[in-house]
C-alpha cells in the first residue's frame, strides 16, 4: 500500500477519498485553488498545496502543477476523483512519466473509451451490443442529416467528447436537425474543446442502467452489479439507486457479462462503469440493452453500489493501484438490500434548474439514519462555506440503504425532509417531490419521467400563514439577540411587546408582505397579516417552526422545502424593485454567447432573446412578456448575477 497519495480534486469526492485513505493508514495531500483556500478537503488532508487561481483551467486542470505538488510533498500516487483530469490520458502519461502512480486505468484504456464514437466502434468489434447510429469521422451537416434520416427519428446528437449530459440534443423532426446540431456543437466546443458529434437512435422509454466493473493488473475483472440512473433531467442524474427496479435475472446476467467483456477488451484496471441504455417499452428484456459509453473512473453515484455490496470502492482503487490483486472473486460479491442516492444541488428547479451560487449560511443534515436504515452524507462543504460560480454546484449526496426498495425510499424521504439548507437556492423540495412521485415509487422510471412530471415536481406550495408568521417573527428583530432559532420563544422576554405593535416588512419572491406582531397579556403572540392570510396565534401552532436567519433573510423549513423571505433593510431606498421592472436581469454569472434580438425589435412572451453560457451549459433567456427591446447586452459580454441583460421600452398605454 502507498504511504502517501495526492488527491487531484476538490469537494465531496476529495473528502471521500481522504477518509478511506486515512482508514488505511495512507497519508493525504490536498490541492486547492484560491477559492478553496479554506475548503473542507484542504483542512481534512494531512497536507495541502496551493495550485493556482480559482478558474479550473488555472488550477484543478493544471496537470503540471499537480504533478509538481505530488513530487514536492513526496506523494507516491495521484487519485483524480471524477471530473477534472480523471479521464484525461495525457495527464496519466504526465503522472507516470514523473515516476508516480495514477490511481485509475492506464492511459491506453482511457484513450480507447475516451471518445464515444471510437468506443462504440471498439465495443461493436468486441461483441457488445451498441445503440444503432452513425459513429463516423465525417461531420458535414448534409451527411449527418441524411444519417439521421436513415437511422429514423427521433435521434440523439451527442458530442463524441461529451460528459455530464453536455453537448447533447434530442431531435424529433428533420426540420429541427440543423438548429439542434449547432446547439450541440456550440456546447461541446465550450465544454470539451471538440465539436465533433455522433448521431444515434433515440431509444424508446429509455432506462439508464449501468454496471460497476473493477479490474486489476493481473487480468482479473469483476462486476459489482448494476445501478439505475434513469431519474434524469437534461440528461443529468438526479436520484440513483441499486439494484435496478424490476431487474430480471436474465437481463442482469446479460448486462453484467457484457460489462465484464467490455472491461476485458481494454485490459481494464481499477474502477469503471459501463453505461447502457435499455428499452423498457415492453418491460426489461435481455435483448433490449445497448452500450452507451464507459466512464473510466469512479462514478459520482458509486456509494449506492458500496451500500448494497458492503465494499469500499476507494479502498479497492488504492489496493489495485498499489499492485494488489482484486480483493474479492466474483462469487464473493453479493447484493443485499436497496440503496438510493439523491444529489443535493445549489440550483433553482423552478427556473429550469439554473445553477445557483451563494454562501451556505445554514446547513443541517439529519443527525441519524432513519430507523431500520443506514445513511451516508457525502459532502465537501460545511455551514458558512460558499458555492462559487467556478465549480460544480453539488452540495451533498444523501445516500440511504434499507432492506428493500420501499424501506430505502421511506428512509430517503425522511432524510430529505430533515435536510436544511439556507443561503442558496437548493433542489431539496424537488428531490422530495420526486421521491414521493407515484411512478417513481412504483419503480416505473424512465429517463423521461422527470420531464413529463416536471410541473408537479418543481411546484412548491406557496407559504401558508403559519410559515409567514414564523418568518415575520424571526425578522422582527425581537429574537435577534437570542441564540435560539425558535421565534415563538425568542420573543418571550420582550416585555415591550405588551404595549407596542411591531410592524415587519418581508418579501417572498416578488410579493411584499406586511405583518403586525403583538404580544397579548397572556403571553401569546399574534401575527396579523394582510389578506389573503389570516391572523396567526402562537398557541394555535402545531409545531415549532424550523428556521434559519441569515444576512437579509429568514428561511422557514417545511418538509424538504425552504421558504426564503427577504427582510428588506428599512433604511435602504425602496425603489430598487421599481427600477428593475421593465428589464431582464442575468439569473447567474455567465457569458453571453448569442444575441438574437436588437434594440427596437418587438418581441413576444417566450421568444428566445439570448443564450447565456454558465457552468458550461447553455441557458436560453426568453422574453418574460410581450414588448419592445430598448437595449440588449452585447454578444461576448461577461455578466454577473443581476446584470441587466435586456431593457424593454415603457409600454405605451
Ligand atoms: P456520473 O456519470 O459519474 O454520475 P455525471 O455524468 O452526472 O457523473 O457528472 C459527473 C461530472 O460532473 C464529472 O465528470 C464532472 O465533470 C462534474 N462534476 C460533478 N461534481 C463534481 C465535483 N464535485 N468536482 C468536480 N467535478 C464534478
Ligand atoms: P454523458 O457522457 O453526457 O453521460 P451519455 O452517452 O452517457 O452521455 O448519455 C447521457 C444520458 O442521455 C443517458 O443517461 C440517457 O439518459 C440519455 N441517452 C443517451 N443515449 C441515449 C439514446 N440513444 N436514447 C435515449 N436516451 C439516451
Ligand atoms: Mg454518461
Amino acid at each position: 500500500m502507498f504511504g502517501k497519495i495526492l488527491i487531484a480534486n476538490r469537494g465531496e469526492i476529495a473528502c471521500r477519498v481522504i477518509r478511506t485513505a486515512r482508514r488505511l493508514g495512507v497519508r493525504t495531500v490536498a490541492v486547492y485553488s484560491d477559492a478553496d483556500a479554506r475548503a473542507w478537503h484542504v483542512e481534512m488532508a494531512d497536507e495541502a498545496v496551493h495550485i493556482g487561481p480559482s478558474p479550473v483551467g488555472e488550477s484543478y486542470l493544471r496537470g503540471d502543477r499537480i504533478v509538481a505538488a505530488a513530487l514536492a510533498t513526496g506523494a507516491e500516487a495521484i487519485h483524480p476523483g471524477y471530473g477534472f483530469l480523471s479521464e484525461n490520458p495525457d495527464f496519466v502519461d504526465q503522472v507516470t512519466a514523473a515516476g508516480l502512480v495514477f490511481i485509475g486505468p492506464s492511459a491506453a484504456s482511457i484513450r480507447a473509451m475516451g471518445l464515444k464514437d471510437a468506443a462504440k466502434r471498439l465495443m461493436e468489434t468486441a461483441g457488445v451490443p451498441v445503440v444503432p447510429g452513425y459513429h463516423g469521422e465525417a461531420q458535414e451537416i448534409v451527411l449527418l442529416a441524411s444519417k439521421a434520416r436513415e437511422i429514423g427519428y427521433p435521434v440523439l446528437i451527442k458530442a463524441r467528447a461529451g460528459g455530464g449530459g453536455k453537448g447533447m440534443r434530442r431531435v424529433d423532426h428533420p426540420d429541427d436537425f440543423s438548429e439542434a446540431l449547432s446547439g450541440a456543437r456550440r456546447e461541446a466546443k465550450a465544454a470539451f474543446g471538440d465539436d465533433r458529434v455522433l448521431v444515434e437512435k433515440y431509444v424508446d422509454k429509455p432506462r439508464h442502467i449501468e454496471v460497476q466493473v473493477f479490474g486489476d493488473n493481473f487480468g482479473n475483472a469483476v462486476h459489482l452489479f448494476e445501478r439505475d440512473c434513469s431519474a434524469q433531467r437534461r440528461h443529468q442524474k438526479v436520484i440513483e439507486e441499486a439494484p435496478a427496479p424490476g431487474m430480471t435475472p436474465a437481463l442482469r446476467k446479460a448486462m453484467t457479462e457484457a460489462a465484464v467483456k467490455a472491461a476485458k477488451a481494454i485490459s481494464y484496471s481499477g474502477a469503471g462503469t459501463i453505461e447502457f441504455i435499455v428499452d423498457a417499452s415492453q418491460g426489461l428484456k435481455a435483448d433490449r440493452f445497448w452500450f452507451m459509453e464507459m466512464n473510466t473512473r469512479l462514478q459520482v453515484e458509486h456509494p449506492v453500489t458500496e451500500m448494497v455490496t458492503g465494499i469500499d470502492l476507494v479502498e479497492w482503487q488504492l489496493r489495485v493501484a498499489s499492485g494488489e490483486k482484486l480483493p474479492s472473486a466474483q462469487a464473493e460479491i453479493q447484493l443485499a438490500g436497496h440503496a438510493f442516492e439523491a444529489r443535493i444541488y445549489a440550483e433553482d428547479a423552478t427556473r429550469g434548474f439554473l445553477p445557483a451560487t451563494g454562501t451556505l449560511h445554514h446547513l443541517k443534515f439529519p443527525d441519524a439514519a432513519p430507523a431500520h436504515a443506514a445513511m451516508r452524507i457525502e459532502t465537501g462543504v460545511r455551514a458558512g462555506d460558499a458555492i462559487s460560480p467556478f465549480y460544480d454546484p453539488m452540495i451533498a449526496k444523501l445516500v440511504v440503504h434499507g432492506k428493500d426498495r420501499a424501506a430505502a425510499l421511506a428512509a430517503l424521504r425522511k432524510a430529505l425532509a430533515e435536510t436544511e439548507v439556507a443561503g442558496s437556492t437548493v433542489n431539496t423540495a424537488f428531490l422530495a417531490a420526486l421521491a414521493a412521485d407515484a411512478d417513481f415509487a412504483a419503480g416505473d422510471v424512465d429517463t423521461g419521467l422527470i420531464g413529463r412530471h416536471q410541473d408537479e415536481l418543481v411546484a412548491i406550495a406557496p407559504p401558508n400563514g403559519e410559515i409567514i408568521a414564523a418568518a415575520a417573527l424571526a425578522a422582527s428583530g425581537a429574537g435577534a439577540q437570542e441564540p435560539t432559532s425558535d421565534p415563538w420563544s425568542a420573543l418571550a422576554g420582550y416585555a415591550h411587546f405588551h404595549t407596542v405593535e411591531r410592524r415587519t416588512r418581508l418579501r417572498y419572491g416578488e410579493e411584499a408582505i406586511l405583518a403586525r406582531i403583538s404580544m397579548r397579556p397572556d403571553g401569546r403572540f399574534q401575527v396579523a397579516l394582510e389578506a389573503p392570510y389570516e391572523e396567526v396565534n402562537s398557541h394555535d401552532l402545531r409545531t415549532t417552526p424550523r428556521l434559519a436567519r441569515w444576512p437579509g433573510h429568514v428561511t422557514v423549513f417545511e418538509g424538504a422545502a425552504g421558504y426564503n423571505f427577504a427582510v428588506p433593510d428599512p433604511l435602504a431606498k425602496a425603489d430598487e424593485a421599481a427600477a428593475a421592472s421593465g428589464s431582464l436581469r442575468a439569473p447567474m454569472p455567465g457569458l453571453v454567447k448569442l444575441v438574437r434580438a436588437g434594440s427596437g425589435d418587438a418581441v413576444v412572451k417566450g421568444q428566445p432573446l439570448l443564450i447565456l453560457e454558465a457552468m458550461k451549459m447553455e441557458h436560453t433567456i426568453a422574453a418574460p412578456h410581450d414588448g419592445v427591446v430598448a437595449e440588449i447586452v452585447a454578444e461576448g459580454a461577461q455578466v454577473s448575477d443581476g446584470t441587466v441583460l435586456v431593457r424593454f421600452e415603457e409600454p405605451q398605454t
